[in-house]
């Protein structure tokens, strides 16, 4: 079973990120993508604006537009979200799975301020995908696979802005886009 890990803030979760996850299910033969919403990302500066509970909830609708797309509560409940305790526990939890970690070009710059990010190279693959404007280095050692075929100029931070100025972004799911109305996120 070939599987990969897709964390993020997921605040909210949008089409560039199913749109990136379906690519690299396709290119890469993966019969499962985790949608790993985080608990208190460790990289980011400010708090999330939605909660971890509304953020799985969009996740979980989200994941619906594809088979292969699993919303996974993997780091909830966590102080801080470090992707190798993650890795660990799906290494315990499912032995013998080809396990992947997907992550945008921006991300993936930053790998070598991870916690224990040696250890994250050493015991996944990577699918990197681009991102218009970031580029990044390979570390030493790592085992990375460039996914270069979408240039999606998409952020959550450019939705929450259109959100706040009573705009509907049209990267967003219909179901996310009702959910958020529905509870009143992003006013
Ligand atoms: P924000 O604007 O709030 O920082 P974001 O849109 O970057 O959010 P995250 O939830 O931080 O979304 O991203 C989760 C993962 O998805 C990260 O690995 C990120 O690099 C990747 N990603 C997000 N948007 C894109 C995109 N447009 N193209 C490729 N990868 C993306």
């Amino acid at each position: 079973m070939r599987l990969a890990l897709f964390g993020g803030t997921f605040d909210p979760i949008h089409n560039a990120h199913l749109a990136v996850a379906r690519e690299a299910a396709d290119h890469f033969q993966l019969s499962q993508v985790l949608l790993i919403p985080n608990a208190i990302p460790p990289h980011k500066q400010r708090q999330t604006s939605a909660n971890y509970t509304h953020r799985l909830a969009m996740a979980s609708l989200a994941a619906q537009a594809d088979p292969r797309f699993v919303a996974s509560r993997l780091e909830e409940g966590q102080a801080k979200s470090y992707s190798i305790l993650t890795i660990e526990r799906v290494r315990r939890e499912r032995p013998g799975a080809e396990i992947y970690f997907l992550i945008g070009a921006d991300a993936f710059s930053e790998i070598e301020t991870w916690f224990r990010w040696r250890d994250v190279l050493e015991q996944v693959e990577f699918i990197v995908l681009s991102r218009p404007g970031y580029t990044y280095d390979v570390p030493a050692g790592a085992r990375v696979h460039r996914l270069e075929t979408l240039q999606l100029d998409v952020s959550s931070t450019a939705i929450r802005k259109r959100l706040a100025n009573g705009e509907a972004p049209p990267e967003l799911p219909p179901a996310v886009l009702r959910y958020i109305r529905e509870n009143g996120l992003y006013m």
